[in-house]
């Protein structure tokens, strides 16, 4: 992470991890076909550490330990393979328990991300204003940090404010070589968040100040990784196989349903690992006209849809088997 390194991809899991299962293996595996690089767990107790632990040791993605207070958590998490620890040095209290982490972290090659949130500002670092305040308040933990003789440092600046943001990653960026971690926190519900995420991160990603990206968003961690990969692709900034989708908006002349149809098959389609661009249509009469240009596409009206390839109807089949008939079709499109 950072220097030349491609920016990375993150997202944090959303619920409390109590055991490890099938399930959460699967999931991770799909985060990581549709772009994801690293996935943060929040440690708020003794229970979490050992199931984060045994999940680290299997897991497909890099994991990260969000630990707040309790230096102990974080002692122990770290006899796991997790790559990084999200912490706080101002409020795990006491210098030796943090020359502890340091210590630990330094011994077993894990990075230790810090970060100014300007929700939880010392009173000291709201008086300089918000931008300043996140800006001073990284400043004092890498300080820290580096008293204990740690430099594998990552560091974040945010707000659910984008000028704020934008400010306090500059400021910082002027003075420091750190890796940084980009986001606008608690960014609100997906329009909201898609829009001023989108505003926020573009501008410093167009400065090439960003190395790891999360885009918060009051939806599903898939969502989260989609709305970042994209943001990434249509700034230029993540190579690869890039899938392409485009749906009509529908109108009066629907037959289709493109809005529950695109959700069903998204995931699926953002995970393959060939560049593609993908046509969902609302109706058989214009739809494939429209969508000329996609190498394949799916419209259909009644019980019935049809699929297209560059403009061309190859493939009619019973709106039932809709989804498996058009993944199919893509799996074999080369
Ligand atoms: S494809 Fe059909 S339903 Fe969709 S916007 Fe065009 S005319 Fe309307």
């Amino acid at each position: 992470m950072g220097g030349d390194a491609p920016i990375s991809i993150q997202t944090m899991w959303d619920s409390p991890l109590h055991e490890v299962s099938d399930s959460i293996l699967v999931r991770l595996q799909k985060f990581r076909a549709m772009g994801c690089d690293l996935v943060r767990f929040a440690v708020p107790d003794e229970k979490s550490v050992e199931p984060l632990g045994r999940l680290a040791a299997v897991s497909p993605l890099p994991l990260v330990a969000d630990i707040h207070f309790d230096y102990r958590l974080a002692m122990a998490i770290m006899d796991y393979p997790i790559v990084k620890l999200r912490i706080n040095p101002g409020n795990i209290g006491a210098d030796w328990k943090v020359a502890e982490i340091c210590l630990k972290a330094k011994d077993r090659g894990i990075a230790i991300r810090v970060g100014g949130n300007a929700g939880s500002l010392q009173p000291k670092h709201r008086e300089m204003g918000v931008a300043r305040g996140m800006a001073a308040s990284v400043e004092e933990q890498i300080g820290i940090l580096r008293k204990h003789g740690f430099e594998n440092i990552v560091v974040s600046l945010k707000a659910s404010d984008t000028e704020a943001t934008l400010e306090a990653n500059r400021l910082f960026r002027k003075n420091h070589d750190e890796p940084l971690h980009i986001g606008i926190t608690e960014a609100g519900p997906l329009v909201p968040a898609l829009i001023k995420s989108t505003l926020g991160l573009s501008g410093l990603l167009n400065e090439g100040i960003g190395d790891t990206v999360r885009i918060s968003i009051s939806d599903t961690m898939e969502t989260e990784i989609l709305a970042a990969r994209e943001l990434l692709a249509q700034l230029g900034l993540r190579k690869g196989p890039h899938v392409e989708i485009i749906s009509c908006p529908r109108c009066g002349r629907t037959e289709f349903d493109t809005h529950a149809f695109a959700l069903e098959v998204q995931d699926d389609l953002y995970a393959l690992d060939k560049s593609l661009k993908v046509a969902i249509m609302g109706c058989p009469v214009n739809g494939p006209g429209e969508a000329r240009d996609a190498d394949i596409g799916i419209t259909g009206s009644g019980d019935v849809v049809v699929i297209f390839k560059n403009g061309t109807i190859i493939r009619r089949e019973k709106l039932c088997n809709a989804k498996t008939a058009f993944l199919e079709e893509i799996a074999s499109f080369c």
